[in-house]
């Protein structure tokens, strides 16, 4: 089939490359001129395990194009994928002007019958905007539909998570289109659901509003194990192996960050609101995640009291491992509060410090490595689960040390090893411990 795919990001290019790789010519659109260069001579403009080889071979094949010509890509297509971006607004509402920009210039170029699929995340109702605009700006009398296709991808593993999905969800508005669909994802051999395009939009927003539920719900039980002197990871994984629970996203920290659980259930409470619904459970479920920070930044500042001029370690930025993102990352806050307390922080990324240095404020420290940031330090704080942290020589990390503290936002040691090897640890719904 031919495709266009609207938007280039985390979602668009993986979407568009693993098309292409299914046999389909793909021309991947973005208005961001120096993008689609980057990427026309071969530069990833993100960090996705497999996505500069899977780039490279389909372009090499010819199935893959990179252009900024909306209208020509649309024109040479018979499905076309909205992926743009849809930033959270200072409301919480979702800014779709994006979509509705690409869904004018789809009109424009509309010269026979298309099928338009909306990939990118959107309130409610949105295909009916979409729908409208295209009726409203098409400059001939053909027909179209349109779909919701919400994307589940995870950054990190998203070329798995693209090619293996748990589910396809397909909200058409008719059998003939759902069947379009259902045939370009049918060699993936996947579950697919087909439902009506409003629920498809709503599965999207209850998925990520359920997880965000969770990791807030583990969260206040790890508060309550702080307060009981319980240990939050064996609750976990007492928890965890009930079929009916299960282990993922049931992870005490930092909160989620990112760029899809802050905006998304933000974005869901503000749809209720339209609809005169006031959904209290993710009010709590957003307020308890904006306390996370404040809580574990109170936690330093009262073991190392007073932080001024203290030299702390941040290791992990990304919002999470296996990830250059930086939108919504926990660690923006984490390095803000210790800044604003006058402390100095260094710190280290394995993948996000690029993206990092045009978000943090000036005066932080960027290293090269966990020791390097570690070295003279007063704390390390753990703030992103990279598998490299896990790995660290932590005797080597506590000899560099100026004081061998650690304060671990992400629960990923063991305390009894950390006391053992000399540590004072602090993490989170577990008991600190002290160096023996
Ligand atoms: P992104 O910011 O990485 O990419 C969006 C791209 O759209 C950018 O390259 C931007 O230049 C381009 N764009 C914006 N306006 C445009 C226009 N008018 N014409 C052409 N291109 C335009 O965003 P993303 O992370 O890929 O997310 C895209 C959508 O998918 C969002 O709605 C997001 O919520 C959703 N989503 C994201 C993820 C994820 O993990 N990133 C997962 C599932 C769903």
């Amino acid at each position: 089939m031919n495709i266009a795919v609207v938007g280039t990001g985390y979602v668009g290019l993986v979407t568009g490359a693993v098309f292409a790789d299914l046999g389909n010519d793909v021309a991947c659109v973005d208005k961001d001129v120096a993008k689609i260069e980057g990427l026309r001579g071969g530069h990833m403009p993100i960090y996705e395990p497999g996505l500069e080889e899977l780039v490279a071979r389909n372009v090499a094949d010819g199935r893959l194009s990179f252009t900024t010509d909306l209208g020509d890509a649309v024109r040479r297509s018979d499905i076309v994928f909205i992926a743009v971006g849809t930033p959270p607004k200072a409301s919480g509402e979702s800014d779709l002007s994006a979509v509705e920009e690409v869904a004018r210039g789809i009109a424009e170029a509309l010269d026979r019958y298309k099928v338009i699929v909306n990939k990118s995340t959107v309130p409610v109702g949105t295909g009916d905007l979409v729908r409208d605009l295209i009726e409203r700006n098409r400059r001939r009398p053909v027909n179209f539909d349109v779909v919701s296709n919400p994307e589940f991808l995870r950054e990190g593993s998203a070329i798995e998570d693209t090619l293996r999905p748990d589910r396809i969800v397909i909200g058409a508005p008719n059998q003939q289109v759902a069947m379009t669909l259902l045939e370009l994802y049918a060699p993936l051999e996947r579950p697919m659901i087909i439902t009506d395009v409003h629920s498809a939009e709503i599965i999207k927003y209850a998925s990520n509003g359920f997880l965000a539920a969770k990791i807030s719900f583990i969260n206040e039980i790890a508060n309550l194990c702080e307060l009981a002197g319980g240990d939050v990871t064996q609750v976990i994984k007492g928890m965890g192996l009930d079929p009916r629970i299960g282990a993922a996203f049931l992870q005490a920290g930092l909160g989620y960050g990112g760029s899809c659980f802050p905006k998304d259930a933000n974005s869901l409470i503000q749809t209720g609101a339209a609809l005169g619904y006031d959904f209290r459970m993710l009010r709590s479920v957003v307020d308890v995640n904006r306390e996370r920070i404040a809580r574990f930044v109170g936690l330093i500042q009262k073991v190392l009291d007073p932080l001024d001029d203290r030299v702390i370690a941040v290791l992990g930025l990304a919002f999470k491992p296996k990830t250059d993102d930086m939108r919504e990352a926990r660690s923006l806050e984490v390095v803000g509060w210790l800044l604003a307390a006058g402390a100095r922080v260094r710190t280290y990324d394995p993948a996000a410090m690029a993206n990092a240095q045009r978000m943090l404020p000036a005066g932080v420290e960027y290293c090269q490595s966990s020791y390097d940031a570690a070295a003279g330090a007063d704390a390390v704080v753990i703030a992103t689960e990279w598998n490299e942290f896990k790995l660290l020589n932590l005797e080597r990390l506590r000899q560099v040390m100026r004081r061998p503290l650690v304060f671990d936002g992400r629960n990923i040691y063991e305390p009894e090893r950390m006391r053992r090897l000399g540590f004072e640890y602090h993490s989170i719904g577990r008991k600190p411990v002290y160096p023996a």
